[in-house]
């Protein structure tokens, strides 16, 4: 009986006023409380794998968005850093963070943000691994060979792309048939002095010199070097871009079968092994890079980062 009252007297009321008065109602209200009616929070669900993270691994973040009406893409952001993620399926993104030898195990605080969406921190541990350590001898007055500018410059812009495309789906595969000889992140003293930047950015297999190199996954081959352009301590090299901040490197390689812009499918051969740059004997490096550092290969040859 209420209820009916009081939306008759409603009734009679708005009758009253007459729209236009309304209309300069609602707009004062609205003008003292922008926030809450031009900006809807929508909610922003997160995802951050795998569960026990070690350095050398890549953290995978994936964000799921409530709607679509606000297309802003959701950033990522740990510490100074920020990543790229990428849509995925309609209203998911992913984003990859990298973690290296050279950083302290503990916990991460990443900070995950979009247009219109509450912001969100989530907590990561990454747990400590324990890297083979190398000592290394060089005679007086030998430093190694020395990288030149242009392949320095080359390779920085080759491992600085996070192209939107993702070409790469399932496990990647073995580039090369040899024996492992040097895992990922294995660490070096220098005649006695621990090199602090130093990590072995990669995988070494000792394929036996002109034994096929394959590409570990689909790719745009965006790189292609040779000792006589100067790339002296990377040799003979091939870069496949992945897609979404993911690339691919080969090494000293004696052959190369593709061309800069060649799209290449998983298994495809690309080269040949050899012992071409900074090498002492045939075999292939592989590097695989996420947003920019190197990360394990192996937990992309084990798990689907689809
Ligand atoms: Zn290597």
């Amino acid at each position: 009986m209420t209820t009916k009252t009081q939306t008759i007297n409603l009734q009679g009321k708005l009758q009253r006023l007459g729209v236009n008065r309304i209309t300069k109602i609602l707009i004062g209200i609205l003008a003292t409380v922008p926030v809450a009616v031009s900006l809807p929070v929508q909610a922003l669900e997160v995802e951050i794998l795998p569960k026990k993270a070690r350095l050398g691994d890549t953290i995978s973040v994936l964000i799921e968005l409530e709607s679509q009406d606000q297309p802003g893409i959701p950033t990522v952001a740990v510490g100074e850093q920020t990543y790229p993620a990428f849509e995925i399926a309609p209203n998911k993104y992913r984003s990859f963070i990298p973690t290296t030898p050279l950083e302290k195990p503990g916990v991460r605080k990443v900070t995950i943000s979009g247009e219109g969406q509450r912001q969100r921190n989530m907590a990561v541990y990454v747990g400590d691994r324990k890297f083979r350590i190398q000592r290394i001898t060089l005679p007086p007055g030998k430093a190694g060979t020395q990288a030149t500018e242009y392949e320095l410059q080359k390779v920085k812009e080759f491992k600085a792309l996070q192209t939107p495309e993702k070409y790469w789906n399932g496990v990647f595969l073995t580039p090369n048939k040899g024996r492992m000889t040097t895992t990922y992140g294995v660490r070096r003293y220098y005649n006695g002095k621990f090199a602090n930047d130093y990590y072995h950015r990669g995988l070494d297999y000792a394929g036996a010199a002109g034994s096929a190199v394959i590409a570990p996954a689909a790719g745009r081959v965006a790189l292609v070097g040779t000792v006589s352009q100067g790339f002296k301590v990377h040799g003979n090299v091939i870069g496949i871009d992945h897609g979404q901040g993911i690339i691919s490197i080969f090494m000293h390689l004696s052959r190369i079968n593709v061309k800069e812009g060649d799209i290449v499918k998983p298994g495809q051969l690309i080269g040949a092994v050899g012992s071409t740059g900074a090498s002492t004997g045939p075999h292939l490096h592989w590097g695989l890079y996420v947003n920019g550092q190197s990360i394990d290969p192996m937990t992309w040859k084990t798990k689907t980062m689809d």
